[in-house]
């Protein structure tokens, strides 16, 4: 048979098994058998270098067409095939491996409380933010208000970089909030939630790798009765509506005045307990109105703009919503551990 006569039928007898063909995997047969590397279409067109020029320029045209028409009509075929499979349902793969259900996983419970403040945050105009886990020494600290010398630097010792005095793992998310005030300007609102690192001896209440979610609100007007208004907010959502805050004296570098700021126990509801301390208080966050510096740092200028920023622990507030007394449990991975959430 002439070879032009051959890539025609080749042609021919693909279609009309195509027709027959009823599921995934006999099309996929079918692809290898005709348009696989080592196909019939391949055998054929390695034929074409026998031919003279002549005959191969004319017979070239002929086998590019057939080799187009024949991977347009199965890609037709595969699509309608897959469209049918997902309107019907008609088709499913009875050899698929059934997987049971609690090996999908889940959510981590500090990824849990996360989203739901992103959630709360966004509802109230917040806009989520992120910034480097790898900071600058700029930025995580001179930048907050604690020059090189200051004694703050003690309290949050973190992991330098060798050969890199400029650079530390960030302490905090609060490097963000400068950042921040310099990419967007004033106005500002919004969060950061992200991972901290600080160079701990590892006991049951510290651990060397965190999570924060740190919050900003640069604006003209704004004062302390605002702050509240917010974290009370952020308390009623989290533990059902009758959280109260109280905020008390706490020395931050980078805020002034600055608060610590506690919530009602939420396992005794504020009558005392072990895990509050009989105080029926619950330290998670600390907060304060933006330091002038720290505005000027921004290029915000503190004559026409303040500000409030606070943070929240995020591991802590997951530990204290499931009743976590180690606070190394959870970065461990322990699946014993992580199931129960
Ligand atoms: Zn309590």
């Amino acid at each position: 048979m002439e070879l032009q006569t051959q890539f025609e039928s080749l042609k021919h007898t693909f279609e009309k098994t195509l027709k027959t063909t009823v599921d995934l995997a006999g099309l996929e047969a079918l692809r290898v058998e005709f348009l696989g590397r080592k196909g019939k279409l391949a055998t054929l067109m390695a034929l074409l270098k026998d031919l003279s020029e002549e005959e191969r320029r004319m017979v070239g045209t002929v086998a590019n067409e057939t080799k187009q028409a024949m991977e347009q009509a199965f890609d037709s075929a595969l699509a309608a095939m897959k469209n049918e499979n997902i309107s019907s349902h008609a088709w499913f793969d009875v050899s698929e491996p059934i997987f049971p259900k609690e090996s999908f996983g889940h959510i981590h419970p500090v990824t849990q409380i996360q989203q739901e403040l992103e959630d709360l945050f966004t509802s109230m105009g917040f806009m989520v933010a992120d910034g480097p886990e790898l900071e600058s020494d700029y930025y995580n600290f001179t930048a907050l208000n604690i020059p090189p010398t200051h004694p703050a630097r003690d309290m949050q010792d973190t992991f330098y970089i060798k050969g890199h005095p400029d650079q530390v793992m960030r302490t905090q998310t609060s490097p963000v909030q400068v950042r921040a005030m310099r990419k967007y300007r004033a106005p500002i609102r919004m969060i950061v939630p992200g991972r901290c690192f600080r160079n701990e001896a590892t006991d049951a209440r510290h651990e060397h790798t965190f999570y924060q979610l740190e919050g900003l609100v640069v604006d003209k007007d704004i004062h302390i009765g605002h702050m509240k208004g917010v974290l009370e907010e952020v308390a009623k959502h989290l533990y059902d509506g009758e959280a109260n805050v109280r905020l008390l004296p706490k020395f931050y570098p980078f805020v002034e005045p600055g608060v610590r700021g506690e919530i009602t126990c939420f396992l005794c509801r504020g009558t005392g307990c072990r895990v509050c301390k009989q105080s029926g208080w619950l330290e998670v966050l600390g907060a304060g109105m933006v330091h002038p510096s720290v505005l000027r740092e921004g290029n915000v200028d503190p004559e026409q703009y303040q500000g409030f920023a606070f943070g929240f622990g995020l591991s802590r507030l997951a530990m204290l919503k499931y009743g976590v007394d180690d606070s190394r449990l959870m970065q461990s991975g322990d699946m014993k551990f992580l199931t129960q959430f």
